[in-house]
């Protein structure tokens, strides 16, 4: 594969996200330089543009994309709970068309810069099989799958990369501490939705005995809880545009960081949200500035964090940091009208970028 050089640009560089104002070299795949300033040889003039990681979407359900907006006039139990109106939708549709659905919302989560999704995928071992036929080539997809019975764990577990299950009350205690034990036997994820809802408090102490793998939402989880999380290094996955679409709360991001908490973004059930992670940033964003209005380009550089490099090692992605020796995977955001003028790079970034800023995405290299 030929030397590529990509000159004026600005890397986010590394696990911190470090600006270096300078140029790049990839050549077979991987990046062999990264330094500020010029390049010897004149490269590919990216006119100031960010060279970023790809976003890692940390929770979603693709599936529920068959039937949008199916929340409306109704309470998040009504839409997710068991028997609610996204599972009366997923069962009346054919796998024809949720498959066909699944593809569409994968082509639009390239399109906006994501390279990876954790799925929690309903509707058992078939429910698995379906997402794993709509892949989508330069998606990575981690299918959380959920047994309907305990019967099915088994089977489940040798189809997907893990278990997902919708709460604490999907089994009795015994079912849980087996799911717990099999993913742990099988060297696969177990998660649930943790204090999605303001009446799901004290859930996280549940969770943290069972040893999940990361804990999804945690919306009201308290400073304690949050301390509890951090000393048990379990990363967090907030959704916080679902949380407000579906009226169960504010994730409180700002615990997260004042407890020092690893933590991730999700865009949760696509009946909700658009898979976008720009949109989800921009509003978490505006979230963690409602509570702490002192949060800063350090804070935003977090955010930013936890939407590339915080899920890498959750998920065993086959990319890493942008650094020399690295995998050239990465976005290239041009400046646009909207990205001029920064006095801050990561708030800017976390405030502003927008899927059409999106000049290329390389995987391995390549162009996709
Ligand atoms: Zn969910």
């Amino acid at each position: 594969m030929a030397k590529q050089v990509l000159s004026n640009a600005v890397i986010l560089e590394g696990k911190e996200l470090e600006v270096t104002r300078g140029y790049m070299v990839i050549r077979d795949g991987v990046i062999e330089k990264i330094s500020e300033g010029t390049p010897p040889k004149r490269g590919t003039d990216m006119k100031r543009g960010f060279i970023l990681p790809p976003f890692v979407n940390a929770h979603t359900h693709v599936a529920d994309s068959v039937a949008k907006e199916v929340y409306l006039g109704l309470t998040q139990s009504q839409v997710v709970g068991p028997g609610g109106a996204k599972f009366r939708a997923l069962s009346s549709h054919p796998r024809s068309e949720l498959l066909s659905s699944i593809r569409t919302t994968l082509r639009d989560m390239c399109r906006t810069g994501t390279l990876a999704h954790c799925d929690f995928r309903e509707g058992g071992a078939e429910g698995v099989e379906v997402l794993r036929k709509a892949s989508h080539k330069a998606i990575e997809s981690i299918i959380m799958g959920r047994p309907s019975m305990i019967e099915e764990l088994d089977t489940v577990l040798t189809k997907s990369d893990g278990v997902g299950l919708h709460s604490l009350n999907s089994f009795d205690d015994e079912g849980l501490e087996l799911i717990a034990k099999r993913t742990r036997q099988a060297k696969k994820l177990f998660s649930f939705h943790v204090a999605e809802l303001a009446s799901a408090q004290g859930e996280i102490g549940r969770a943290l005995e069972l040893r999940l793998s990361f804990i999804v939402h945690a919306t009201h989880a308290d400073e304690g809880d949050f301390v509890s999380v951090q000393k048990n290094n379990i990363p967090v996955v907030f959704c916080p545009r679902a949380n407000s679409l579906l009226g169960v709360g504010v994730p409180p991001i700002h615990l997260a960081l004042a407890t020092n908490a690893r933590f991730c973004f999700g865009t949760d059930n696509a009946t909700v949200c658009r898979p976008n992670m720009f949109e989800e940033l921009s509003f978490a964003w505006a979230c963690l500035r409602r509570a702490n209005s002192a949060a800063g380009g350090e804070e935003a550089r977090k955010l930013l964090r936890a939407a590339t490099i915080e899920p890498l090692r959750i998920f065993n992605l086959p990319w890493g940091p942008i650094e020399e020796g690295g995998k050239a995977t990465f976005t290239i955001l041009a400046r646009g009208n909207n990205l001029v003028n920064l006095t801050d790079i990561h708030a800017g970034l976390v405030n502003r970028a927008q899927a059409d800023n999106i000049r290329a995405i390389y995987r391995d290299g390549k162009i996709i």
